[in-house]
């Protein structure tokens, strides 16, 4: 299996339930190693730049509001497949539908307020490890 690195964002749902480390927990005992990690608030020009890709969805200014409503964590995850370990993980979008035993499944409180963000392709992890972090902050 091929080592992996993937982008994670404990969102501020999360981080104001103080709940870091309870999600933490998680990808750790799923094997995931976390390598690089900050905290960090982010602004509107770099929440809209980092969901670029939904701005012509009708909830990308609600998405923008709540990324910038409080901290968030950004992690890179390192792991056998971590990209599509950690999306297993994290649950799926909606915690309505989301499998029991995940992280959005116990924490998340909505589809937008969910909790956790996952690099969906190896391609974009990489463009989105990028975005939070240069090489020098990533210690394997
Ligand atoms: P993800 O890859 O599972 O995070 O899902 P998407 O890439 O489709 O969406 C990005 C983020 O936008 C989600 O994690 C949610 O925070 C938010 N989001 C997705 N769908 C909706 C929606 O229908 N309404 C609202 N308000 N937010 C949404």
């Amino acid at each position: 299996m091929a080592t992996e690195r993937t982008l994670s964002i404990i969102k501020p749902d999360a981080t104001r339930r103080n709940l870091t480390g309870k999600v933490v927990d998680r990808l750790e005992t799923a094997g995931l190693r976390v390598v690089a990690q900050k905290r960090l608030w982010l602004s509107q020009k770099q929440a809209e730049a980092f969901y670029a890709v939904h701005k012509e969805r009708p909830f990308f200014g609600d998405l923008v509001k709540f990324m910038t409503s409080g901290p968030v964590v950004v992690q890179v995850l390192e792991g056998a497949n971590a990209v599509a370990k950690n999306r297993e993980v994290m649950g799926a979008t909606d915690p309505k539908k989301a499998a029991p035993g995940t992280i959005r499944k116990d924490f998340a409180e909505s589809i937008e307020a969910n909790s956790v963000h996952g690099s969906d392709s190896p391609e974009n992890a990489a463009n989105e490890i990028k975005f939070f972090f240069s090489d020098t902050e990533i210690v394997g």
